[in-house]
C-alpha cells in the first residue's frame, strides 16, 4: 500500500492541503525548523502570528543566535511550552559555532541538536531539503493508528516502534516536502482529534478504523492519573509610581527565565514578607488556575501598593521594578500577564 498511499495522500494533498503557510513562503532549514518547535503541542492558527513577529526580529539564524535569551522569551509569552524557546536559542547557537550556520541535512545528526527530536529532524530534512525522511508527530499518529486499527496508547514504547516502522515504509522517494505537509495537514483538517471527516477523507476506503467503527476510540487514550494540585500565593507590588515589581524564574523548571511576580508558598510566608517591608495591607484578586501536563497549579494573587513615603526597595539582577511600557519587552508566563493586565497595567 505505501506507494498507492503516498499516491491517494499526494493528489488529495494537491486540491485540499494547505500551500500558502508563512513557512513555505521562502522556505529554508532555518524558516522550517523555527516552525516546526513552535507547532509541537501548538495549533497552525495560533502560530502564523508568533512566527511571523519572530521572523520580523530574527530573520536568519545568525539574529537569533546573537539575540539575548530574554529577547526570545519575550516573543514566546502566550506560546507555552518556553523550553522550547530557550532551546530553540540554544540550538541557533551550536548551529552557528559547530556548523558554520547551517543546519546538518541528516536526520540522526539533527536529532542530536537541543530541542530537536527525530520527528522534527524529518520535518526539517524532508520541507527544507526534499529528502525522504519520516516524520510521526501527533497527527500522524493519529492517522496511522486510525487507518490500520492499532490498539494501545501511542506513548508506549512498542506502539510508537510499530508506528514509527510504519511511518517510514510509507514515506515516499519523492515530492517528500509535499508528502510531509500532506500528512500533517490529513491529521490537522480531517482525521482531527474530535468530529474527523471521514466522508471528505482520500483514505476511507482503506481505513480500517472506519471499517471496524472505532474511529472515536483511536488512538487508544493515555491511561489517567490524577494530577497533583499546587497552590502559590503571588504578589502584586507596586510602588506609588504604578511599577510593578517582577522577579526573574531560574532558566530550569517550570516558566523558566521568564519574569513573574514574586511567589510563596503559603500566605502566611507573604504576610511575613509584607511585614519586614513595612506593609500590611494587601488586597486579595480573584485566583487565577493554570494547568502543567503534570500539575495543576491555582495562583491567590494579592495587591500591594506601596505609599509615596515608602522606602526604596532595592533591585538585583533577577528581582527588578517594571513600568508599564516595558512589560512587551520580557517574557511573561500567560496566566502571569492575564494578572498583569486585569489588575495592574
Ligand atoms: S477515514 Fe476517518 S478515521 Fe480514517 S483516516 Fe480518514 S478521517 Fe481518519
Amino acid at each position: 500500500m505505501s506507494t498507492d498511499f503516498a499516491q491517494q495522500l499526494l493528489s488529495w494533498f494537491d486540491d485540499h492541503g494547505r500551500h500558502n503557510l508563512p513557512w513555505q513562503n521562502n522556505r529554508n532549514a532555518y524558516r522550517v525548523w523555527v516552525s516546526e518547535i513552535m507547532l509541537q503541542q501548538t495549533q497552525v492558527a495560533t502560530v502564523i502570528p508568533y512566527f511571523e513577529r519572530f521572523m520580523a526580529r530574527f530573520p536568519q539564524l545568525s539574529d537569533l543566535a546573537a539575540a539575548p535569551v530574554d529577547d526570545v522569551l519575550a516573543l514566546w509569552t502566550g506560546l507555552g511550552y518556553y523550553s522550547r524557546a530557550r532551546n530553540l536559542h540554544k540550538c541557533a547557537q551550536v548551529v552557528t559555532e559547530q556548523y558554520q550556520g547551517d543546519f546538518p541535512v541528516d536526520t540522526q545528526t539533527l536529532a542530536q541538536l537541543p530541542g530537536i527530536g527525530p520527528s522534527t529532524a524529518a520535518a526539517i530534512v524532508s520541507q527544507a531539503y526534499n529528502k525522504p525522511a519520516a516524520i510521526l508527530d501527533g497527527n500522524v499518529k493519529r492517522v496511522l493508528t486510525r487507518i490500520y486499527a492499532i490498539e494501545g496508547w501511542p506513548g508506549q514504547k512498542v506502539i510508537e516502534q510499530q508506528l514509527w516502522d510504519l511511518a517510514k515504509q510509507l514515506t515516499p522517494q519523492q515530492r517528500n516536502a509535499d508528502y510531509t505537509q500532506a500528512i500533517m495537514d490529513l491529521g490537522a483538517t480531517i482525521c482531527r482529534r474530535n468530529k474527523p471527516l471521514c466522508v471528505a477523507c482520500p483514505m476511507q476506503n482503506n481505513c480500517q478504523a472506519l471499517a471496524q467503527e472505532k474511529v472515536s476510540a483511536l488512538p487508544t487514550r493515555k491511561p489517567k492519573k490524577d494530577l497533583p494540585e499546587k497552590q502559590v500565593w503571588t504578589l502584586l507590588l507596586t510602588d506609588h509610581q504604578q511599577n510593578v515589581q517582577l522577579y526573574q524564574r531560574p532558566h530550569k523548571g517550570i516558566w523558566g527565565g521568564l519574569w513573574s511576580l514574586p511567589e510563596f508558598a503559603s500566605l502566611e510566608d507573604m504576610e511575613n514578607h509584607l511585614a519586614l517591608l513595612g506593609t500590611t495591607n494587601s488586597q486579595p484578586l480573584p485566583e487565577v488556575k493554570h494547568a502543567f501536563s503534570h500539575y495543576k497549579l491555582t495562583l491567590h494573587p494579592y495587591r500591594v501598593c506601596l505609599p509615596a513615603n515608602h522606602g526604596f526597595i532595592q533591585e538585583s539582577t533577577r528581582l527588578k521594578w517594571y513600568a508599564s511600557q516595558q512589560i512587551d519587552t520580557i517574557g511573561l508566563p500567560s496566566p502571569i500577564k492575564q494578572i498583569l493586565q486585569q489588575y495592574w497595567a
